[in-house]
């Protein structure tokens, strides 16, 4: 039952900060909790602390429903593959729902249900009128070339279109981890193939090119976002009391990046440009560290499009001090002030989170800590965590402009930067509240997240009423 879950949860993080027990003690290592306990576990953490009735809670922490499919490609050697495909939607309690499609070879159903309800509370949090969802297909894109994925994409939308999965007004993807602006044009594309003649169709999906229904600012937004949200902690004194951060600003402070994809490049590009400095990049062939100098952010950017993602033969402009770390897991133990896991999740768990030196870990990526490495960090009580459905809500807030321009069909030109700059706000007004609960409550920026984000679903929930 979930209630004796979370009670042997907090049992375990009550025996892992008191003395360990002596060796010959020790119980077999318990397995990592997985993504969906641990957004689960955070989720009745924070609902301990509100008034929300538990049948109500029960509505909302519920996923409404989740689909596994096959279905085969062709690839380019004419040999057929079967694939696996999800698209789990957590809340209808507003509609379409929203969220990323992600291709990576460990996507499962319980990841997409887990990232599904990070989207409804993320979206809640920042007052995006859109349910959670998110979706995926169990491939190493690298494995594949682009006309394979081309054709993975086409069928997957034709997958979610037969079983009326996606759709302006129904459930509307985006980007996630692995896909990016050209795959969401082929899902337009495909949409429109299946739909001809109905308005509206490039509603059908977010984060599509600029001048194929997109808008310009989305690919950098979720990383502008991150950049707002760090730049607005250091600036609170609070924060700085707690880790021990001598000054405000991003200026000089140290950053360590996890994963050079599309958050973390435009999240650190943004950073940079401030005056933070870069010591380290991780990345899955290891770690450029350079603390004397620090990582120039766009002398990376130029090389990874080079060599196609790869670390080596990166001079850091010929600096003499670069070194390379061969174990990209080591980022964790790099003393910085700020360190941003900006790849997948579940990274920071409670068999490394010993390690952990920064003052500040922003959340870029969707729950890269475990909840008993949050807990753990939480009772050690020098550490900042700005959590994921803050940290990195900006994409979504920038996919609610592109789906309104594109159920309008008006154009936006220089509107779109008056939304960039609305966004900004937004990003420094919900962290502040964030910040406000969390002191009311006397409780973690996570947990204070979530009971903004509970307070508001729960809102909509009693104000529908319940059918029938
Ligand atoms: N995949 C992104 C996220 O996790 C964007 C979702 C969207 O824009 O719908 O927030």
């Amino acid at each position: 039952a979930p209630a004796s879950r979370f009670a042997r949860f907090q049992q375990t993080i009550a025996s892992a900060v008191e003395e360990p027990p002596a060796v010959e003690e020790l119980p077999a290592p318990e397995p990592h909790q997985t993504f969906l306990e641990s957004v689960d576990l955070f989720f009745q953490r924070a609902a301990h602390l509100t008034n929300i009735s538990p049948g109500l809670l029960d509505i909302i922490r519920a996923c409404n429903s989740v689909v596994e499919f096959q279905f085969p490609i062709r690839r380019d050697d004419q040999s057929t593959q079967v694939l696996t495909g999800y698209r789990a939607q957590h809340s209808t309690h507003i509609l379409p729902t929203k969220g990323g499609i992600r291709y990576a070879a460990d996507v499962s159903l319980e990841e997409v249900k887990a990232l599904a309800a990070l989207m409804t509370l993320k979206c809640a949090l920042v007052e995006v009128p859109f349910g959670g969802a998110k979706g995926g297909v169990c491939i190493d894109r690298r494995d594949y070339s682009i006309t394979e994925i081309e054709r993975i994409t086409r069928r997957f939308t034709h997958e979610l279109h037969a079983r009326n999965l996606i759709g302006s007004g129904k459930d509307v993807p985006a980007p996630d981890y692995g896909t990016g602006p050209q795959e969401m044009s082929w899902i337009r594309d495909t949409f429109s193939q299946l739909n001809p003649g109905h308005m509206f169709t490039a509603g059908c999906v977010t984060g599509k090119p600029v001048g194929h229904g997109g808008i310009r600012g989305r690919e950098s937004a979720t990383g502008l976002g991150v950049f707002y949200a760090i730049r607005s902690i250091l600036g609170h004194d609070s924060a700085l009391r707690k880790t021990g951060i001598a000054s405000p600003g991003v200026k000089g402070k140290t950053f360590v990046l996890q994963g050079f994809g599309n958050v973390g490049y435009w999240s650190a590009k943004f950073i940079h440009e401030d005056g933070g400095k870069f010591i380290a990049v991780a990345e899955r062939d290891g770690i450029l560290y350079d603390p004397e100098r620090g990582i120039s952010i766009p002398a990376l950017q130029k090389h990874m499009l080079d060599t196609k993602g790869c670390i080596e033969g990166f001079t850091n402009e010929g600096s003499p001090s670069l070194s390379i770390i061969a174990d990209p897991s080591m980022f964790l133990s790099i003393d910085c002030d700020v360190l941003i896991p900006a790849a997948l999740e579940s990274v920071i768990h409670k068999d490394n989170v010993h390690l952990v030196k920064a003052k500040i870990i922003a959340e870029a990526a969707n729950g890269p800590i475990t909840a008993d490495a949050d807990e753990i960090l939480n009772k050690r009580g020098d550490t900042v965590i700005i959590p994921d459905l803050l940290a990195n809500s900006m994409g979504v807030m920038c996919s609610y402009v592109e789906w309104t321009k594109n159920m309008t069909g008006m154009r936006l030109g220089r509107l779109t930067k008056r939304f960039e700059e609305s966004h900004g706000h937004t990003m420094i007004a919900a962290t502040d509240q964030v910040l406000q609960i969390s002191e009311e409550k006397n409780c973690s920026l996570r947990d204070a997240a979530y009971i903004k984000s509970l307070e508001a679903i729960a809102d909509t929930y009693r104000r529908a009423g319940q059918w029938p």
